[in-house]
């Protein structure tokens, strides 16, 4: 491609597009370019081959394509029923064709005595088949087009369908286009890699995916432009990977000293299991390396994230190093500096904790000791990135719960230590699909703990429906007669916040009334609530005072109490797969049997009766995050939405599996290989990524 880059052209500059409809297009559809226009890709594809007979025609196919001669036209109805109704009729039988807007130009257009095409979806009215709005064409303007191939259809608006630029309208421009775009469209994959993969040429995959002649073509196509698509992401990746390699030297900690070495031996209250080993093991190797750690670390609910960073932070004190801990919520930064504090018990280390409602004189001290580096760990929350924060020598920065934060609040604590940049780990509890990670998170190491700890039962989860709520109760008091916990969560979403609350306020009444006091006692939480009054009532149950705990999902992330064994989740068909495997997650963390209790009415969606099978069907975190990408795609997906990443326009994440694997290993090859792509193989390549990154990202910054 020549350096100023074609692509980039605005749309107006399209012969038949001019102003005004650039104007719809950017405004209707976000295209301003070229490039975007291109990247317009149909979706679906019609088989122009292929008429069906009007006495084949059926509710149950999708949309279809009949032919045949219009033998009556007439506008019939008052007002908003005012309707055009033609009647299209082949050798088998005639079919309706109806219009209730844009009558001029059907009117004009439809007329009896000629042959026509039409395309849409046919509708079953008391009985009877008709077309409502379907895309029609004259019989022969279609055949001149071609009648043996797919036929892309692309998505469009009202107002543009006004201006010419219906789907059959868009087509017409994307073939000026690639018009104009012959001869431009030049390979710049290496031609090794073509070869390898059998890929189309460029330019004709471009065509192909737009104007397919047969499925095998569109197949070729899309395969070589996903493949394009993904192997350019995994490029940028990688390379900011290998920059940060080679622009930050990473801390060496080479020792495994004291402090290790005494916690390990003697006050690491179990044994590890070998999954933690495994993590550890990897961290320190990274640790020692003299590379800047950026690792992932991926382990499901209570498989014991928090033991394991704080087994690291010892290392990094042994190289008398400090190390800091973020957590989401100001209650998960209570609850590990308590967790850290009694494992360390007596162990000669400092432990900060450093949230929003630390006081003004704490903080006074506790900064003071960061700087002068008495103190060895800081727990915290958001807090711990604010400017006036700073450390003496930050070595070692654990993120736990990744999905909450953003690439650019990891960033902003790597500038807290002046001269190097310290190891960060990121924990996180929500299982990622591996080639999600890979794309979302491509730029790190990833670390998977696959192992519970011992002695730990599988939490049994039942579905139960609204009319069995005595009964439900009934099992909680037996459950609470033997000593456990429970709790019980409301939904609470933001639209409907206001209902939300009124539910909780009811079920908590209803509560009440099923588990009355004195012998029972309930604590309730929820976002409302100020903070001080929210820990007290957590603090509550966690000592056991109360048995049960009202609550919305505020408790979600992180919250460890080993006693509480029952889990009941209200209107459950409203939660999302990831979250209701968190919310699971609070209990099955002691030694007795543990119970979710999954409560829905009896209407149920498809997919909410899918999430529900799920959850009884498996406890496996990676396996839930399967199906839950299935269902929702990638852009739901906890933790993709700020990293702007997976902006794929012809990519499933969930259904590409295998051209994703092919891109990543792909990009390895040639970074590892050619990290600056200097060889003059590579000089195509290098000028895409480069002219690619203008908008999208920094490739030209990094190179
Ligand atoms: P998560 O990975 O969800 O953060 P935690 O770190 O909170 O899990 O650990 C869950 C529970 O498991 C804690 O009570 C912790 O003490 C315990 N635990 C962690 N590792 C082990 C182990 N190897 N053996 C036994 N219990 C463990
Ligand atoms: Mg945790």
């Amino acid at each position: 491609m020549s350096s100023n880059n074609i692509l980039e052209t605005p749309i107006e500059f399209l012969k038949g597009v001019g102003p005004q409809r650039a104007q719809l297009l950017k405004t209707e559809l976000n295209i301003s370019n070229f490039e975007e226009l291109l990247q317009h890709f149909p979706f679906r594809y019609v088989d122009r081959s292929k008429f069906y007979n009007i006495a084949e025609v059926i509710d149950a196919v999708a949309f279809i394509q009949i032919k045949g001669l219009i033998i009556k036209t007439e506008t019939i109805g008052e007002k908003r029923a005012k309707r055009f109704v033609a009647t299209l009729k082949d050798h088998t039988g005639t079919i309706e064709l109806v219009w209730f807007q844009g009558l001029k130009w059907v009117s004009e257009f439809v007329k009896a005595g000629q042959q026509y095409v039409a395309f849409g979806k046919p509708t079953d009215f008391k009985g009877k088949f008709s077309f409502s709005h379907p895309e029609i064409e004259l019989y022969e303007h279609y055949i001149q087009l071609g009648t043996d191939g797919l036929h892309g259809i692309y998505s469009s608006t009202e107002r543009l369908k006004n201006y010419g630029l219906d789907s059959k309208g868009i087509l017409k421009i994307m073939r000026l286009l690639l018009n104009q775009l012959e001869g431009q469209l030049t390979e710049f994959l290496p031609l090794s890699l073509v070869q390898e993969n059998n890929f189309v040429a460029r330019e004709l995959a471009w065509k192909n995916i737009h104007i397919p002649a047969n499925a095998n073509d569109l197949k070729e196509a899309e395969f070589r432009l996903k493949f394009e698509e993904l192997f350019i992401i995994q490029m940028r990746l990688l390379k900011i990977k290998t920059k940060r390699n080679l622009s930050y030297k990473g801390m060496v900690f080479e020792k495994v000293g004291a402090h290790f070495n005494k916690f390990y031996n003697e006050y690491l209250p179990y044994q590890l299991t070998g999954a933690q080993k495994r993590v550890i093991k990897e961290i320190r190797g990274d640790m020692g390396s003299g590379k800047q750690m950026n690792r992932l670390l991926q382990g499901d609910v209570g498989s014991g994230k928090t033991v394991v960073a704080m087994i690291c932070m010892l290392i990094a004190l042994d190289n008398d190093y400090q190390s800091c801990l973020m957590a989401p919520t100001e209650i998960l930064a209570n609850q590990h500096y308590t967790t850290i504090n009694e494992l360390l018990k007596d162990m000669p280390v400092k432990v900060g904790l450093l949230t929003g409602s630390t006081g003004k004189k704490q903080r006074a001290v506790l900064f003071e000791a960061l700087l002068n580096g008495d103190l060895h760990l800081l727990i915290g929350t958001h807090a711990l990135i604010e400017e006036k924060v700073q450390f003496k020598n930050l070595g070692f920065v654990v993120i736990d719960e990744q999905h909450r934060f953003g690439v650019e609040q990891r960033s902003k604590l790597w500038s807290k230590s002046q001269q190097y940049v310290p190891h960060v780990l990121v924990m996180t509890a929500t299982p990622i699909p591996r080639t999600l990670a890979m794309t979302v998170y491509g730029d790190l190491d990833i670390s998977i703990i696959d192992e519970l700890p011992p002695g730990r039962k599988p939490i049994l989860t039942v579905h139960r429906f609204d009319d069995k709520r005595l009964d439900v109760y009934e099992f909680i008091r037996g459950q609470i007669a033997l000593g456990r916990q429970a709790y019980i969560v409301y939904p609470l979403i933001e639209e409907s916040e206001k209902l939300d609350y009124k539910n909780l306020e009811e079920g908590y009444d209803m509560v009440l009334y099923q588990f009355p006091i004195p012998q029972y006692q309930i604590s309730i939480v929820h976002g409302k609530m100020k903070a001080k009054t929210k820990d007290w009532e957590m603090q509550r149950f966690v000592n056991g005072t109360t048995q049960i705990m009202v609550a919305t999902t505020v408790i979600e992330v992180g919250v460890n109490v080993p006693n509480a064994s029952i889990m009941l989740i209200e209107s459950v068909e409203r939660f999302g797969l990831s979250q209701l495997h968190q919310l699971r997650g609070r209990v099955g963390r002691g030694a007795e049997q543990s119970y979710c209790i999954l409560m829905s009415s009896h209407k149920l969606s498809k997919e909410a009766r899918l999430r529900i099978d799920t959850m009884v069907r498996t406890n496996d975190g990676f396996e839930i995050a399967e199906v839950d990408l299935k269902l929702r795609g990638p852009g739901n997906i906890e933790g993709t939405q700020q990293s702007g990443l997976v902006d794929l326009k012809l990519t499933n994440i969930a259904q590409d599996q295998e051209i994703i694997e092919l891109a990543r290993n792909a990009a390895y090859y040639f970074i590892e290989k050619d990290p600056d792509l200097q060889l003059p193989e590579h000089a195509q390549l290098l000028q895409h990524l480069r002219q690619n990154s203008k908008s999208k990202s920094n490739w030209s910054r990094i190179s």
